[in-house]
């Protein structure tokens, strides 16, 4: 059984070979071919518009929302699992009840990194950020980490989401959190 990354846009391989470190088969999907028999999908970060768009021209949107397998957004892709973007009335599959902002940390720190914690995962981490959203508001799920006094890793039932890009570092332990969703 393998894993999917949405490969329509972004960045794609990191993820994939985050997925592979763990031991696990990573599929790209570009189509709705690629989805059958997946356990679980990550949607990279890039540009949520963009990215919107493609899955609605691959049709991959009502596939999406209508699978059961976890999911995984990380940046843009967290974006597109929200069910409000503030200020625009800019697609998403809103399959998380909460509100982000896009670009919301602004032109000085449009990519920095932060140690953060994520208690759920042993604690300090290193998370990076580039044109990161902010989660304004989060409705039913739970909160795994905070940066700053906004969520930036937000589990809801089968959906994980996180503001931060974690493929772009060499700590697995989002990914294998992940993982254990789609295990477990
Ligand atoms: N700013 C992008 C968006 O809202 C996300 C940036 C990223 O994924 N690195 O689509």
């Amino acid at each position: 059984m393998a894993v999917g990354v949405l490969g329509l846009q972004g960045d794609v391989a990191e993820h994939a070979r985050m997925l592979e470190r763990l031991g696990k088969e990573a599929r790209v999907v570009k189509g709705l071919r690629d989805l059958e028999g997946l356990e679980g999908l990550i949607m990279p970060g890039g540009e949520s518009t963009t990215m919107g768009k493609l899955i609605r021209r691959e049709g991959l949107d009502e596939a999406i929302k209508g699978a059961s397998f976890p999911i995984f957004g990380t940046c843009a892709g967290a974006v597109l699992l929200a069910r409000r973007i503030a200020g625009t009335e800019q697609y998403s599959l809103g399959l998380m009840g909460m509100e982000v902002e896009r670009n919301a940390y602004g032109r000085q720190r449009e990519s920095f990194e932060a140690e953060i914690e994520i208690p759920a995962l042993g604690g300090g981490y290193r998370a990076v950020f580039i044109r990161a959203p902010v989660i304004k508001q989060v409705d039913e799920g739970e909160v795994l980490a905070e940066y700053r006094g906004s969520p930036i890793l937000v589990r809801e039932g089968r959906c994980l989401a996180a503001t931060f890009h974690p493929e772009l570092t060499l700590d697995l332990r989002v990914h294998q959190y992940f993982l254990g969703m789609v295990d477990g």
